[in-house]
């Protein structure tokens, strides 16, 4: 028997791509269904993440016109990994089998073709990833790459150039379900879930229109709650520099008898000055280091909710998600 589909899509202030984006998934969701690899009751599940723009008017129209597209509205913009969870958990128990993806057309739909049969294979999770990134500004794919090599680097389980574009069967979702953090980096949590996975290579195009929802002071917290969520090899690195310190200290001290000893004492205002700044640049350093995993402690023991649904648009009635 076919399975059921739901391909999940966050949107935050997409009003401008998701006309297109919308007419190409009903396309592929035909095409999808009518190769009987997925069932003729699969959804598009759209998640408005507090959008500004006519975004959530678009959804409902959408799923007023078409039998395909549901939709579920956050209460206020929780960002991209929130909404993303949003959308899964709504879609678990609801469906054989979830695509997530992006809405500005980045991810070539093509891809799901693929994604569906690793699927058949016995893969819970299938882990999109581009096998270029031409399409991304210098900036982006050197920060991006160097990213990726310090996680390895740290220890995290991370697919290379995976980002948000995977299956995950409701098994795979259950799992996700299991892990309560409010520091949300999913594409870190689904190594951790474990089950049979495999890797769907794609060409990644550029935005289709409007602006990327990721400016430079976003991307970089997100790469710091990716880092602190999952190793704790930073706090290490402190104790490791500490060491060294201490070390050096030692001979420093070693030096500043002998020079007493041998009565030159009155010079070394450089080395002094020098010391102090290095010591005090890297204390200040590790306290912000420190700090940014007790801020976590911080989030996480509060267990605020990682998100609050406000309608869920749906043809079978169903109520929104509590597990959030
Ligand atoms: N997004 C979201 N909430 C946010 C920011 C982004 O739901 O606060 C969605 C956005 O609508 C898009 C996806 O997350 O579908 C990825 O964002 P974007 O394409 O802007 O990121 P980029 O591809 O530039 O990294
Ligand atoms: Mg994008």
């Amino acid at each position: 028997m076919a399975k059921k589909l739901m391909v999940v899509i966050p949107c935050y202030n997409e009003e401008e791509v998701l006309p297109e984006t919308s007419k190409r998934l009903i396309d592929k969701m035909r095409s999808l269904m009518d190769k009987g690899m997925i069932s003729a009751d699969s959804r598009v599940l759209l998640v408005d993440d507090g959008s500004k723009d006519r975004t959530w008017e678009l959804i409902t129209q959408l799923h007023k016109e078409h039998e395909l597209f549901e939709g579920l509205k956050l209460s206020r913009n929780r960002g991209h990994q929130n909404a993303l969870l949003a959308g899964l958990m709504t879609a678990r128990g609801r469906c054989d089998v979830s695509i997530s993806m992006d809405a500005d057309l980045q991810d070539d739909m093509d891809a799901m073709d693929r994604f569906l049969e690793k699927h058949d294979e016995g893969c819970e999770i299938v882990y999109g990833v581009r096998n270029k990134r031409d399409s991304d500004t210098w900036f982006k794919r050197e920060t991006a790459l160097f990213f990726y090599r310090f996680m390895k680097m740290l220890g995290v389980d991370i697919t290379f150039n995976h980002a948000d574009y995977r299956l995950m069967s409701n098994r795979a979702l259950d799992a996700l379900a299991e892990f309560k953090e409010v520091n949300l980096f999913l594409r870190g949590l689904a190594p951790l879930a474990g089950f049979q996975s495999d890797v769907v290579t794609y060409d990644r195009s550029e935005r289709f229109a409007g602006e990327s929802k990721y400016p430079l002071k976003k991307m970089l917290a997100f790469a710091i709650d990716g880092i602190t969520s999952f190793s704790v090899k930073p706090l290490r690195l402190i104790t490791g520099v500490g060491i060294l310190i201490f070390i050096v200290s030692l001979f420093m001290l070693l030096y500043a008898l002998i020079a007493w000893l041998s009565g030159k004492t009155v010079a070394g205002w450089t080395s002094m000055l020098g010391s102090i700044w290095l010591i005090g640049g890297i204390q200040l350093l590790s306290l912000g280091v420190i700090g940014e995993y007790v801020g976590k402690l911080y989030n996480e023991t509060k267990h605020r909710p990682r998100f609050i649904v406000d309608r869920y648009l749906n043809r079978q009635g169903d109520d929104p998600v509590v597990d959030r």
